[in-house]
């Protein structure tokens, strides 16, 4: 599906280790105060004075995380960046740095990893990071990608996981089911693609989706957003696996429960006409597909004014008593037991 238009190929071996790094990373300039030292030296030096540090970490592989048949390096090394300062932001912290490891077979040219790197230096323009430090190796077959991104935020500001109450509002940001969707799609047309190569995939009516599986944003304009609000959610997690398992990790961590209103979930009318194509449930692709990257929190009903007119935001539901546990109370007012995958049509 992606056509080679310049077919320039130097092999890696022909750029040496140590060359290959520093000609990926020279256009990198360092723009954070906190940037002491990044790439160049045996490691990078951070100052982040009387704040705290957030750091997380997360790992891609090819064939598992990602297909290269239809995800271009550029939105790949993009993408690869977006994901892991989304997690920063889940935890009402500002992203300042990130690390990028990649370990590819020789089947790679250094022009596609150069692709790659421009990608991961777009997400750090746009979302105002710095590359400090990674490496780049060999693997024997495909290709692995090892991001870590720090963030900073003062103490008092940091929101986990753990906090929620009962009688909080949950609340997301955006709206959901497009990253998943918009994967059905490409892999759709791969199998169109397999059969008859010289087919062109008409992707516009499903811009929208296809662009929210390639080239998702992190919601670093929310965690702006409720500062300016004067909203600290009481718990917030990025949606990475689907709203379902996010909730229950809400729940989870603060002993709480929670209903959530079917209709209630935002849904974009991309998402309802392509879901209906498939034969799928929309609930369904919002409850349990994942990748969206949208921010999900509670918050103290009396902050509900602050944000009750905002368009980022929608109330899906509220938290309740643990016992009462985790349900969707559906359209026709049937409550169901929330799981993991979506819901658990077997249980009340
Ligand atoms: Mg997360």
């Amino acid at each position: 599906m992606i056509e080679d238009k310049n077919p320039q190929r130097t092999s890696l071996e022909e750029m040496g280790e140590f060359g290959l790094i520093d000609h990926l990373t020279q256009n990198f300039k360092l723009n954070q105060p906190s940037s002491l030292m990044g790439i160049g030296d045996d490691a990078a030096v951070l100052d982040f004075a009387d704040k705290k540090t957030v750091v997380s970490t997360d790992m891609l592989v090819e064939g598992v995380h990602f297909d290269l048949s239809y995800m271009p390096l550029k939105h790949l090394g993009y993408k690869s960046v977006i994901v892991n300062l989304s997690d920063i932001y889940a935890m009402n912290a500002m992203a300042t740095q990130v690390t990028v490891s990649i370990a590819v077979s020789n089947r790679f040219p250094l022009e596609a990893l150069e692709e790659f790197y421009e990608g991961v230096a777009t997400a750090c323009k746009i979302y105002h990071v710095d590359l400090v430090g990674g490496d780049t190796t060999s693997s024997n077959k495909g290709m692995i990608i090892s991001v870590t991104a720090l963030g900073v935020a003062d103490e008092k500001d940091i929101v986990y996981r753990k906090g929620s109450k009962a009688n909080d509002l949950l609340v997301v940001s955006g709206d959901l089911g497009g990253a998943y969707l918009g994967l059905q799609v490409l892999e759709r047309e791969k199998e169109v693609f397999k059969v008859n190569p010289n087919s062109q995939p008409d992707l516009e009516p499903y811009s929208y989706i296809v662009e929210r599986q390639l080239k998702p944003e992190a919601r670093k304009d929310v965690v702006e957003l409720l500062k300016k609000l004067e909203v600290k959610p009481t718990s917030m997690i990025d949606i990475s696996d689907g709203l379902s398992s996010e909730i229950l990790h809400l729940c989870k961590q603060g002993e709480v429960g929670c209903n959530l209103f079917e209709d209630q979930i935002p849904l974009d009318p991309t998402v309802i006409s392509t879901a209906e194509e498939f034969k799928m449930d929309s609930t369904m692709i919002a409850l349990g597909g994942g990748e969206d990257y949208e921010l999900l929190f509670s918050i103290d009903q009396e902050d509900y004014p602050k944000i009750k007119a905002n368009p980022n935001f929608t109330v899906i539901g509220h938290m309740t008593e643990k016992a009462e546990g985790a349900h969707l109370v559906t359209r026709a007012k049937t409550k169901i037991s929330l799981t993991a995958q979506g819901w658990n049509s077997f249980s009340g």
